[in-house]
């Protein structure tokens, strides 16, 4: 690395402001039956309380809180209006969130329960995109609903809020016309929903290392990949770090003009999972979100980071470990900041 990039990548760093977007609002309760499903499914609080502990005052600082879900303008951006509507009726609803003994609810306790929290986390994940394009580094604790694609809700995804914070971002010009998104997609599953929804379009690479012996094995979606990792049930952390090092540096390099990144952070990859199917340490989770997000960051990348999946009781823990990384590593521009005017 020359002097010259080396300062213009400081600067950079420098100016990274990482944010959280958050709300309370976020957590999915529903009298109990929310147990029957193999996911934490206040892991979002949890999270956001744990950080609020460790560093206090300045999370919430750092937090935006979505005051609004998604309008319906904005899921059109991606979704159709026929699927919208099929949202409406409560035995829908219930295979996409493969609980199937919701589907006699009635349909607007389901609404308020669990349709809400995940149009605001969609909301969340498109504000995190605007931010990102101010701040450089922007965290939505929920998100990353990558089974859902345009017509069709599956695998606990009802919205496609990558997608569709992509098309808003190319809409305010956060992100400009021949500036490539990436979506780099570490969740145990395959991120078929996104795959789908750019099938037959350019300008946003996509990046997928997963299990190929779980759900949702879509075959079709997977032509879509631009850079696949498909690995085998039982994976364990040293080969999983081993590949990514390697292989995330050479895919980014072939990524024409990139302009923004969303890294689907699913926790669902470590041992304790009940759902990944791979063998992956909590060591070795931090130490994935560590290398994306510096090496991210080292190219000067605006990054969007969401949750994905995760569903044993520990991935409130593993999530705020990362945004405390976050916050301790690219959270001290402002503090020098500061120290600069108390001095002025
Ligand atoms: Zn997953």
């Amino acid at each position: 690395m020359t002097d010259l990039t080396k300062t213009i990548l400081e600067q950079m760093i420098k100016n990274i402001q990482p944010k959280i977007v958050s709300s309370p609002d976020y957590d999915i309760s529903f009298f109990g039956v929310e147990r029957l499903h193999p996911f934490d499914t206040r892991k979002y609080g949890r999270a956001w309380h744990t950080l609020r502990r460790e560093y206090g005052a300045e999370i919430a600082r750092r937090t935006i809180k979505p005051e609004n879900e998604v309008s319906d303008d904005d899921l059109l951006l991606v979704h159709t209006p026929e699927y919208l509507q099929s949202l409406q009726e409560s035995p829908i609803v219930a295979r996409a969130l493969e609980l199937v003994m919701l589907a006699g609810v009635p349909y607007n306790l389901l609404k308020n329960r669990i349709i809400r929290p995940m149009r605001l986390a969609t909301q969340g994940t498109m504000i995190a995109a605007q931010q990102a394009a101010v701040d450089g580094l922007v965290v939505n604790l929920s998100g990353g609903y990558h089974h859902a694609s345009a017509a069709q809700g599956e695998g606990f995804c009802l919205f496609a809020d990558v997608p569709v914070a992509i098309e808003k971002a190319r809409q305010t010009g956060a992100l400009k016309r021949d500036q490539s998104a990436i979506i780099i997609d570490l969740d145990a599953h395959q991120g078929n929903g996104h795959e789908r929804v750019y099938l037959d379009k350019h300008g946003v690479f996509i990046f997928d290392m997963y299990n190929q012996m779980i759900f949702p094995q879509d075959e079709h979606a997977k032509t879509r990949i631009d850079y696949g990792i498909a690995l085998n049930a039982g994976c364990a952390g040293d080969p999983y770090l081993d590949l990514l090092f390697r292989k995330l540096p050479e895919a980014l390099d072939r990524v024409y003009n990139p302009g923004m990144a969303f890294y689907i952070a699913g926790t669902d990859i470590t041992a304790g999972d009940a759902l990944g199917g791979l063998k992956v340490s909590e060591e070795a989770l931090f130490r994935r979100d560590q290398f994306v997000i510096d090496t991210l960051m080292a190219r000067g990348i605006p990054t969007v980071v969401v949750m994905g999946g995760g569903y044993s009781r520990t991935s409130y823990r593993m999530i705020a470990r990362m945004v405390g990384y976050i916050i301790e590593t690219y959270g001290d521009a402002r503090a020098d900041e500061s120290a600069i005017h108390d001095a002025g």
